[in-house]
C-alpha cells in the first residue's frame, strides 16, 4: 500500500457517505445501531450490502380463496383478529383477510413477542404451507412472516412492485428492523445520496464483465425492477466479494514475490537423480512434469509457493522427495510436516529408502518421541546435521530451529491453517514452500482458498497393477462378507474394518468401533485383529499400524484414524461400516488405502440405518466412480462449500452475497480483474480511482491483513 491513510478530496463523496456510521442514515439511532453491531453492521456499507433474502412479487403470491392446500405458499392479508387461545396448551391466533377469503396462522409456541405487534389491522405477508383443520378451516403453522404496509401491497396488486424481505428473526423485529423497518431505511438512501456514489470498480472491469454500476447494482438489489434485475445486481455484488478476497490474495502474494528475492537453488540435480535411479518404477509423465515446474521454482529468484494437488496414491511423495533432494543437495535443510504420527513415521519410513542410496539419512520429530530423542533430533536439526526432517506439529514448537531451512513440504495441507503453515516457513531464510493435497479442490474452491499459491496437478495416476471394486450392502449380507474376509484373509490379503467417529457422538462410536471389534476376534479367532482409534494413545497407535502394514495383523479395526497417507499395498478389503455416515470425500480418501498393490481390491459400504436420498447419492457416486475430481465435485454439490472439507477445514473464506457453487462462474474473472490491478498498483496506486478501490478494499480486508502481517 502506497498510498497510506489519507483521504484525497475526490473521494470524500465515497468515504462520507459509504463508510459513515449507521447513525448517519435517517431512522438509525444509538439503539438500532447497537443491535445492527452485533450483526456485523457499523457503516452504511455494512447495513446496504445487507441483502434481502428473497423477493415477493405477483408471481409468488397467491389469493387466500384460491390458495392450494398440502403446497408451499405465500399470502398477504390484513389481520381481521388476533389472540391468544387458551387451552391444554396455549395457542396464539391471528386470522388474515384478503378480500378473497380467510385464512388462520397458529403458533404453538414462541408466540409470546408476537402479541404486542401481531394485531388486528396490520397487514403481512405469510408463507408456509396451507393446511386444513378439521376439514373446515384452512391455516398455516408457524408461518413464516412478514409485516407490510397497505401502500406495499397496493404496489405488490397494481404496479407489479417487487418487495424486498430482508433476513430478520426476533432480534431485528425487536429492534424494530424487521423488512417493514429496514425498507423505510434504504428506501431514501436509494432515492437520494445512493445516485451520487462513485463507484470502487473501474469502467474497464465493469465492462468487460458485464457488471452493473454500484449505484444501480445497489438500487436494484434493494427496489428491484423485475426479479431479473434483481438477479443481476446482486451478481454484481458477489462479484465484488470474489475481487476483494481475491485481492487479498494477489497481495499477499506479490509481497511474497518482493521480499524473496535472491534465493537460487544451485543444485545440479545429481543426488535426486540418485534418487530416481533406484526406484523400482519409473515416474509418471505427470510426476515429470511437476518435478520440472518445482524445479524451475527453486532455480529462480522468484520464492516457490505452490500448491501439489494429487488424488489419493497419485504419487505426491516422491515429488516432495526430489524436490527436498535439489536444496539438500546444495547442503541446506529441508522439512516435511504432516498432520499425524502415524504419517510422519512412515513418510519418514519411505524417504529413508528413498534417500539411502544418496547418503542421507532423515530425522524423525514427533510429539511422543521420548525427551533425550527429542533433544538429540532437535541438537541436529539446529546444527544442520540433519539435512531432512519429517514432523509433527512438534515441529512447529518454538524450540525447534534450523541451521538452514530451505525448503518446506506440507503434506495434507487442509489440515493446518494459513497460521502454522507461516510459523514453519519463518523458521527459515526465505524458503520455498510446496503444500500438499488429496483433497481433489474443485477448481472454483482452489481458486479461493489457495490464490496466493501457484498450482500444479498430478492428474495421471501410476500404473496399477490392480484395480478397486466398490458395491454397497445393508445387514443382511453380513454373513457373506464375513465369509469374504476370511477367504481374503486366508490369500494373504490385508483388511481394514472402518468406523465412524464424530465429536457428537464420540462415546457411542467408540463403543461400536470396540464391540466391532470383540465381535470380529470372536468370529476370527484364528486370525490376528487389531484396533486402533482416537483414544489410542500416539505410540500404541503407531505400534499397531505398524504390525498392520508389516503384515503381523489380518485385520485392522479402526476408526476414522486411518484416513490419510498411510499405504498398505497387501491391503485389498475394506468393509466401512454405516457409511451413510461419511462424507463422500471422506470416503473417497478411505478408499484409497486399498488397491494399491496388484489384483483385485473391494470396497464394501455397509448400510448401517436408513439412508436419506443425499447419503444416498454419495453411495452410489462411490460405487460408479474412483475419479477424484468428481467425487469433489459431487461432493461441493451435496454439502455445500461450508461443510466440504470438514471441521478440520482451515480458512474458507466467508461470503455474505456470493455463493462458491451457484456464483461459481464469477471466481476466476474476478481472480483476473484483481491480479491485474495487482500488478499495476505500483504505477497507478496514486490515480483517484484506484483510491476508491483501495479504500474499499481496506473498509473490507484492511484490518485482517494487518493482523496477519503482525502474526
Ligand atoms: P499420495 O501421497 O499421492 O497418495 P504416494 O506418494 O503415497 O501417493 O504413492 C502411492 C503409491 O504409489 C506408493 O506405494 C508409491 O510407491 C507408488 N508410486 C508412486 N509413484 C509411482 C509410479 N510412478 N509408478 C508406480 N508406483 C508409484
Ligand atoms: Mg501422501
Amino acid at each position: 500500500m502506497t498510498s497510506g491513510d489519507s483521504t484525497p478530496r475526490q473521494t470524500r463523496g465515497h468515504e462520507g457517505f459509504w463508510a459513515s456510521p449507521v447513525t448517519y442514515l435517517k431512522g438509525v439511532g444509538p439503539q438500532r445501531a447497537q443491535f445492527l453491531a452485533t450483526q456485523g453492521i457499523e457503516t452504511a456499507a455494512d447495513l446496504l450490502l445487507h441483502l434481502p433474502r428473497r423477493y415477493l412479487d405477483r408471481s409468488n403470491v397467491v389469493a387466500i380463496g384460491s390458495a392450494p392446500a398440502e403446497e408451499m405458499v405465500t399470502v398477504l392479508g390484513r389481520v381481521v383478529a388476533a389472540g391468544v387461545l387458551k387451552g391444554r396448551k396455549s395457542r396464539f391466533e391471528a386470522i388474515i383477510d384478503d378480500g378473497t377469503g380467510q385464512l388462520s396462522l397458529l403458533w404453538f409456541a414462541g408466540w409470546r413477542y408476537l402479541v404486542k405487534s401481531l394485531k388486528k389491522g396490520v397487514v403481512l405477508a405469510a408463507s408456509g404451507t396451507v393446511t386444513w383443520y378439521q376439514g373446515r378451516e384452512r391455516q398455516i403453522v408457524h408461518p413464516e412472516f412478514e409485516f407490510l404496509e397497505d401502500k406495499d401491497v397496493d404496489d405488490l396488486t397494481h404496479t407489479a412492485r417487487v418487495i424486498p424481505l430482508y433476513p430478520s428473526g426476533e432480534g431485528w423485529r425487536s429492534a424494530g428492523l424487521d423488512s417493514r423497518g429496514l425498507r423505510r431505511i434504504i428506501k431514501p438512501v436509494v432515492d437520494g445520496v445512493l445516485a451520487e456514489l462513485p463507484d470502487y470498480l473501474n469502467d474497464d472491469i465493469l465492462a468487460t464483465n458485464g457488471l452493473l454500476p454500484l449505484p444501480r447494482a445497489l438500487a436494484q438489489v434493494h427496489f428491484p425492477d423485475s426479479l431479473m434485475n434483481a438477479e443481476q445486481a446482486r451478481a454484481r455484488l458477489a462479484f465484488d466479494e470474489f475481487f476483494f478476497l481475491e485481492l487479498t490474495l494477489a497481495r499477499r502474494r506479490a509481497a511474497i514475490d518482493r521480499r524473496h528475492d535472491g534465493r537460487v537453488c544451485m543444485a545440479t540435480g545429481q543426488l535426486a537423480r540418485r534418487i530416481v535411479d533406484h526406484l523400482p518404477w519409473a515416474l509418471t509423465g505427470a510426476q515429470k512434469r511437476v518435478v520440472s515446474e518445482i524445479t524451475a521454482d527453486l532455480r529462480s529468484e522468484r520464492a516457490m509457493r505452490r500448491l501439489l494437488q494429487g488424488d489419493v496414491g497419485s504419487g505426491k511423495t516422491i515429488v516432495a522427495a526430489l524436490a527436498l533432494a535439489l536444496w539438500i543437495e546444495t547442503g541446506a535443510q529441508g522439512a516435511l510436516l504432516v498432520p499425524t504420527e502415524i504419517l510422519a513415521e512412515q513418510h519418514h519410513h519411505t524417504l529413508t529408502g528413498m534417500f539411502a542410496p544418496a547418503g542421507i539419512q532423515p530425522v524423525l520429530l514427533t510429539g511422543s518421541l521420548l525427551a533425550r530423542e527429542k533433544k538429540t533430533v532437535i541438537d541436529q536439526v539446529r546444527s544442520g546435521e540433519a539435512r531432512l526432517v519429517v514432523g509433527t506439529h512438534a515441529l512447529l514448537s518454538g524450540g525447534v530451529s534450523f541451521a538452514d531451512l530451505a525448503l518446506v513440504v506440507i503434506d495434507e495441507q487442509h489440515r493446518f491453517g494459513v497460521v502454522q503453515r507461516e510459523q514453519l516457513v519463518a523458521k527459515g531464510r526465505r524458503p520455498d514452500l510446496l503444500v500438499m493435497t488429496a483433497t481433489p479442490i474443485p477448481r472454483t474452491l482452489a481458486m479461493t482458498l489457495y490464490g496466493d499459491l501457484d498450482v500444479s496437478v498430478l492428474n495421471e495416476l501410476p500404473p496399477r497393477k490392480g484395480t478397486t471394486r466398490t458395491v454397497w450392502r445393508t445387514e443382511e449380507a453380513r454373513e457373506k462378507i464375513y465369509q469374504y474376509i476370511a477367504d481374503s484373509t486366508a490369500a494373504g490379503n490385508l483388511v481394514y474394518i472402518v468406523y465412524p467417529l464424530v465429536e457428537q457422538s464420540e462415546k457411542l462410536d467408540l463403543k461400536a468401533a470396540v464391540a466391532g471389534y470383540e465381535d470380529l476376534r470372536r468370529h476370527f479367532a484364528d486370525r490376528r485383529v487389531g484396533l486402533v482409534h482416537g483414544r489410542t494413545s500416539a505410540k500404541d497407535r503407531a505400534t499397531v499400524m505398524r504390525q498392520f502394514y508389516q503384515g503381523e495383523l489380518d485385520i485392522l479395526v479402526s476408526t476414522t484414524v486411518i484416513e490419510v497417507g498411510v499405504d498398505a499395498p497387501d491391503a485389498r478389503l475394506m468393509v466401512i461400516e454405516n457409511a451413510e455416515r461419511f462424507g463422500l470425500s471422506q470416503l473417497h480418501q478411505l478408499r484409497g488405502r486399498i488397491g494399491r498393490g496388484p489384483g483385485q481390491s473391494i470396497c464394501v459400504l455397509m448400510l448401517g440405518g436408513p439412508a436419506g436420498p443425499i447419503a444416498r447419492e454419495r453411495l452410489e457416486t462411490m460405487c460408479r466412480t474412483a475419479d477424484g475430481f468428481e467425487i469433489a465435485e459431487a461432493d461441493l454439490r451435496l454439502r455445500g462449500p461450508g461443510e466440504f472439507l470438514g471441521t478440520r477445514q482451515h480458512g474458507i473464506p466467508e461470503f455474505r452475497i456470493a455463493h462458491l457453487i451457484r456464483d461459481a462462474a464469477l471466481v476466476e474473472p474476478a481472480r483476473k480483474a484483481a491480479f491485474a490491478i495487482a500488478a499495476e498498483e505500483k504505477s497507478r496506486a496514486d490515480q483517484p480511482a484506484r483510491q476508491l478501490l483501495w479504500s474499499e478494499w481496506r473498509r473490507r480486508y484492511g484490518r485482517r491483513e494487518r493482523l496477519l502481517a503482525a502474526g
